[in-house]
């Protein structure tokens, strides 16, 4: 089968998934009675991804501190999924619990600044080197807003995204190629009913000749991307890969659109500041404000003033950009206090360290193992890839996704009290968690893959 690609057996795969699943189930009285007294959630849950985890009935958590959750059944986790990065700082860090507390009687939403609000803009062109921002409450709203500032800035239709990457809850990025390499809609995606592929152009990652035959009509308004992707598994940059992208887009009056939602985890001007990558637009969600629903979005003053340009030529009335709850009090406080005090060069240095011990203790325990598998890195963030050498492209990247094989792995570190990202192998060191949290996931990932060897 495909999955036997993996290097695991299927009958060790499913031998491991069974004894995981009693043991979870024994173990977990409280979990299963919730799960069966939940009676009008669809799914059981109150976001259906949350039935996508590994285990048969969901996980509850009753609190979540520093990088350690505690379910409501008593069992402790490390966390190394962290929120899938919302939390890459820890769970309510110090210094933004005590911002919001200052903040929470004083207003939640009045739809005006803070006098925070100045001082984020200012914060955030300071550290990622756009010059004028905006806030938007999730990642893909951001991408959503920034996409359309683009396209109204250059008065062009289309779209480039690259195969195998995630931006959000965004139509238009919801193509992939399909194995014969024809563009196509997601298969998997539930009532779009249009082609989005006529205004979204799809090429492989890291193939310079691809993305500037896509450009040379000039009809389309920007690319969108992630540094590294970090959705499909991990793909990460070729050596003169962002220089020639950064090259061709401005060949073809392209706008660039990196979307840093993930790769906030190399350092603190995120992966664009540490390369030097020149975004015209710029887009971070999730750990922005250390958990608290909030995006930014940024644009070079170039594109601003085209952008403005564009939005005084219009009618009066609704832009197609921004939502009610966004720049609010909460968020304003949040932001400066995760870019002030939680996500400081100190906090990164402590995060990378624990990265590299994370990187190192897991490859020895797969190359002990004579798995073919690798792991790849991006700063604090780190995948076990399940492929002996990296993968190019998202095409790649899907041979290297064993579903059953990551579900039984997943399932079998719970159980052994360690938490990893449910949708790959990802795993985030945070300025909370501490090099014996880390040698735990490595003995226990040991122990996994030994079982499957
Ligand atoms: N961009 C990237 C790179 C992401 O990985 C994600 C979510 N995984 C998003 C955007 C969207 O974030 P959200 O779901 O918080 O809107």
């Amino acid at each position: 089968s495909s999955e036997s690609a993996s290097g695991a057996s299927p009958a060790r795969v499913s031998a491991l998934r069974a004894e995981a699943e009693a043991l979870y189930l024994g173990t977990r009285p409280k979990t299963r009675a919730a799960a069966g007294a939940t009676a009008h959630l669809y799914d059981g849950v109150p976001m259906h991804w949350m039935s996508d985890w590994s285990t048969p009935v969901p996980l509850i958590v009753d609190r979540a501190e520093g990088a350690r959750l505690t379910d409501i059944d008593g069992h402790a986790y490390e966390d190394f999924c962290l929120g899938d990065t919302a939390a890459l700082f820890g769970h309510s860090p110090p210094a933004l619990v005590e911002a919001l507390a200052r903040q929470i009687p004083r207003g939640l939403a009045s739809m005006l600044p803070t006098p925070d609000a100045g001082l984020v803009g200012d914060l955030l062109a300071a550290r990622f080197g756009l010059d004028l921002w905006q806030i938007a409450t999730t990642a893909s709203d951001a991408n959503r807003f920034a996409l359309r500032a683009a396209r109204a800035a250059t008065g062009r239709p289309r779209i480039l995204v690259f195969d195998g990457a995630y931006h959000g809850a965004v139509d238009e990025t919801f193509v992939e190629l399909s194995p014969a390499g024809l563009p196509r809609n997601k298969p998997s995606l539930v009532g779009e009913p249009r082609d989005l592929t006529a205004l979204t152009r799809i090429v492989p990652f890291n193939d310079l000749a691809a993305v500037e035959a896509a450009l040379a009509d000039g009809t389309v308004a920007c690319v969108i991307t992630e540094p590294v992707l970090t959705n499909c598994a991990m793909v990460l940059p070729e050596p003169g890969f962002h220089a020639g992208l950064r090259e061709l887009c401005r060949r073809h009056g392209t706008l660039l659109l990196i979307d840093e939602t993930h790769t906030l985890s190399t350092a603190p001007g995120g992966y664009t500041r540490l390369h030097g990558l020149e975004p015209d637009l710029l887009v971070i969600g999730k750990a922005i404000a250390g958990g608290v629903p909030t995006a930014v979005w940024g644009m070079s003053e170039a594109v601003a003033a085209r952008f403005k340009a564009a939005k005084a030529e219009a009618a009066d009335g609704h832009s197609g950009i921004g939502t009610t709850l966004s720049g609010s009090p909460l968020q304003l406080a949040a932001l400066r206090a995760t870019l002030e005090a939680v996500a400081t060069p100190e906090a990164y240095a402590c995060m990378n360290a624990l990265a590299d011990r994370m990187e190192a203790g897991l490859a020895r325990v797969i190359a002990a193992a004579s798995l073919p598998w690798h792991v790849a890195r991006c700063g604090a963030r780190v995948e076990v890839v399940r492929a002996p050498v990296p993968c190019r492209n998202g095409g790649e990247a899907k041979h290297a996704h064993f579903p059953a094989l990551e579900a039984a792995v997943h399932l079998a570190l719970l159980v052994r009290g360690v938490l990893i990202s449910p949708f790959h192998d990802m795993m985030l060191a945070s300025p909370a968690t501490s090099e014996a949290q880390v040698d735990r996931l490595v003995e226990a990932t040991g122990e996994v893959v030994g079982r499957l060897a």
